[in-house]
């Protein structure tokens, strides 16, 4: 079972606290810790030395794949309450609302397109498939659920993905009632995002199917 919902890159080698540099290669390992994958992020050296094969006591992780370090951009300067299918897709995650799973899987794809977010890896566990992406420029991963969406249940989840995007995500806090959270007013980008929702709904067959251009990392 999974239990994170969105895990950092690190900026640092887990295993010998070396800062990563710029440009610097280094390994992301996915380890299955029962309750959750966790990640770990080590430095080529300790990679070789520790992780990979002849390693035996260290393995057990169940994907690992080579990025390359790039120091963090600076947060962008949007304007507040601007949604973009990003943001909507991290307050989705973050939430883990169940009745937002097939949201969470089309924002998915729609960024993956846009080529901000890259399936890593993809675990199976008692017949569910989750899908880990890594955010492609500051290395976030999320972990996304295949919702085994429907032909006959795309319209509904592209109705969901609309809404959201045009109202933002409406959180219910105790006491308060209904608020909404962040409601859009960047028409650009919103229109945009609204655009692909509708793209992919004509397109839905791939959309409810395996997820397009799926790279699926080798095991160790
Ligand atoms: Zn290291």
């Amino acid at each position: 079972m999974i239990e994170w919902n969105i895990q950092s890159r690190a900026h640092s080698c887990q295993a010998c606290h070396k800062l990563f540099e710029d440009n610097e290669t280094f390994h992301t390992l996915l380890y299955d810790q029962k309750h959750a994958y966790e990640r770990l992020d080590v430095c080529d050296a300790c990679w070789s030395s520790q992780f990979s094969e002849g390693a035996v006591d260290r393995k057990g992780f169940v994907s690992h794949w080579v990025s390359v370090y790039t120091i963090p951009p600076a947060a962008p300067a949007e304007p507040i309450g601007r949604e973009t299918a990003e943001s909507l897709l991290r307050k989705l995650v973050e939430q883990n609302d169940p009745i937002h799973v097939g949201a969470r899987f089309i924002l998915a794809v729609m960024l993956e397109r846009k080529r901000l977010l890259k399936v890593k890896a993809q675990v199976n566990e008692d017949g569910h498939r989750t899908f880990i992406y890594e955010h492609a420029r500051n290395g976030d991963l999320f972990n996304i659920a295949d919702p085994k969406l429907q032909l006959d249940q795309l319209e509904e989840v592209q109705r969901d993905v609309a809404q959201l995007l045009e109202h933002g995500l409406i959180v219910k806090s105790a006491g308060e009632g209904v608020g909404m959270q962040g409601a859009t007013s960047g028409p650009e980008e919103a229109a945009g995002d609204r655009a692909s929702a509708e793209a992919l709904q004509k397109d839905g067959e791939a959309a409810a199917g395996d997820a397009p251009n799926l790279v699926i990392a080798a095991e160790p």
